[in-house]
């Protein structure tokens, strides 16, 4: 019997408690060590330039201590190393925000003259914007997931995909959407499974990306952002960060490798709650319309037939707040906030509705929340409307067949 911790596959459940940790016993301590350093002392200039110029050359980790914060943080790299396991990547790159994840993968491709990126909407707000606007210099093409094939150009560095996606938690199938990429790398935005209820690089994709200020992080207070893939690219990401500076702050660093050892309670507990929520909302005569994923989790939407604005107001136990993967319970109003920034009509013809509200379930009690998502509703007066259409009228002999009394069916 293999015995050897070093080569017996761990389950994920273990993995998050333990990976980016393994020499914490033979530091002789038992928390992991939060280094703030901004920069790292030494006498030795020449040996200084060899470890700059080899992190010029290759973007691989400096062996030693950082040279400068910038370059990189043993804490941070703690985090890095557990969600790339996490991942099933080979590496990982952890940045100030999700946003500036994405920003670091966009300009890694452009600067190898890949400015085109085929994607396929919904995506997050923002991540729209930024494609669509342009900012990085990256030109974009949406495209239904069957519309991959023929969107890619000589000069396409990157498809990008959400899934479920923010916040309609419409789903793409992975394996299918990697095979149509060919040679270009498929990046999945798997902020809202996270790697414990979707493993995207085992189903062809190249780059995984999380907002890690969501379910990573899982208490609403640390941005990040994080990019698990091969060490090759990771290297390129490296040098990206470097230069352009969106590094994670190493006390984000610290949160995030503590997120991550409840990741997989947190996931299985919250998904529950979003599962039976989902499932009360389909059958609540208020509600016109549930989207929950076939792949499950923590996030459900729907669309209401009252007032949206009304049923945010009303919430009193659930926090009206963007954001989402936190302990506690969120809801908002995409059209409004997380996805204001996309143009009315691309927002529209995405799926995301002006009475689309998306909810964020945390670790309260299911019937807790249940009632007060119950009186949010009633307040908001958010009944099936009793003004549907009127019926059709009816033909005449119809009518008087109905006016007449009813026979006792004597057969
Ligand atoms: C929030 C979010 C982002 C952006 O992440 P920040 O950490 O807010 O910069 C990207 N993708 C998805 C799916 C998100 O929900």
């Amino acid at each position: 019997m293999n015995t050897d911790a070093s080569t017996t596959p761990r389950a994920l459940a273990t993995e998050a408690v333990h990976a980016g940790r393994e020499d914490l016993a033979a530091l002789g301590v038992h928390s992991v060590p939060l280094d703030l350093s901004t920069t790292y002392p030494s006498y030795d200039s020449r040996a200084e330039a060899a470890r700059i110029d080899a992190f010029a050359a290759t973007g691989a980790r400096p062996e030693g201590p950082p040279v400068y914060a910038r370059l990189d943080n043993p804490t941070t790299a703690r985090f890095e190393d557990g969600l790339a396991r996490l991942e099933g990547a080979e590496s990982a790159v952890a940045f100030a925000s999700g946003m500036a994840a994405l920003s670091a993968v966009l300009l890694a491709r452009a600067s190898a003259g890949l400015r085109h990126v085929v994607a396929v909407r919904p995506l997050y707000g923002c991540s729209d914007h930024l494609l669509n606007a342009g900012l990085l210099g990256t030109e974009v093409t949406f495209v239904e997931p069957d519309g991959i094939a023929d969107a890619i150009r000589p000069d396409t560095g990157l498809v990008m995909v959400e899934t479920p996606a923010n916040p309609t938690l419409a789903e793409v199938d992975i394996r299918a959407v990697a095979r149509s990429c060919g040679q270009v790398p498929l990046l999945v935005d798997n902020t809202f499974a996270t790697p414990v209820l979707q493993r995207p690089l085992e189903q062809g994709a190249a780059i995984v990306l999380h907002s890690a200020t969501k379910y990573l992080g899982g208490h609403g207070d640390v941005l990040g952002g994080v990019v698990a893939c091969d060490e090759e690219f990771a290297r390129t990401l490296r040098q990206v960060r470097f230069a352009t500076g969106g590094v994670l702050h190493p006390l984000a660093g610290y949160l995030l490798l503590r997120g991550l050892s409840t990741l997989p309670v947190r996931m299985r507990a919250q998904s529950a709650t979003a599962a039976e929520l989902a499932r009360r909302l389909a059958a609540d005569p208020r509600i016109a319309r549930v989207h929950y994923p076939k792949l499950g989790g923590a996030m459900v939407a729907f669309e209401v037939y009252g007032d949206p604005h009304a049923v945010i107001a009303g919430v009193r136990l659930i926090t009206p707040a963007v954001s989402l993967g936190s302990v506690d319970s969120l809801i908002q109003h995409p059209a409004s906030i997380s996805h204001r920034i996309v143009a009315e009509g691309d927002r529209r013809s995405s799926g995301v509705g002006d009475r689309l509200l998306r909810m964020s379930a945390g670790l309260e009690d299911v019937e807790d929340l249940w009632r007060d998502l119950c009186e949010a509703l009633s307040a908001a007066g958010a009944a099936r409307p009793v003004s549907l259409p009127a019926p059709l009228p009816l033909p005449a002999h119809v009518r008087d067949a109905a006016a007449r009394p009813q026979r006792t069916a004597a057969r």
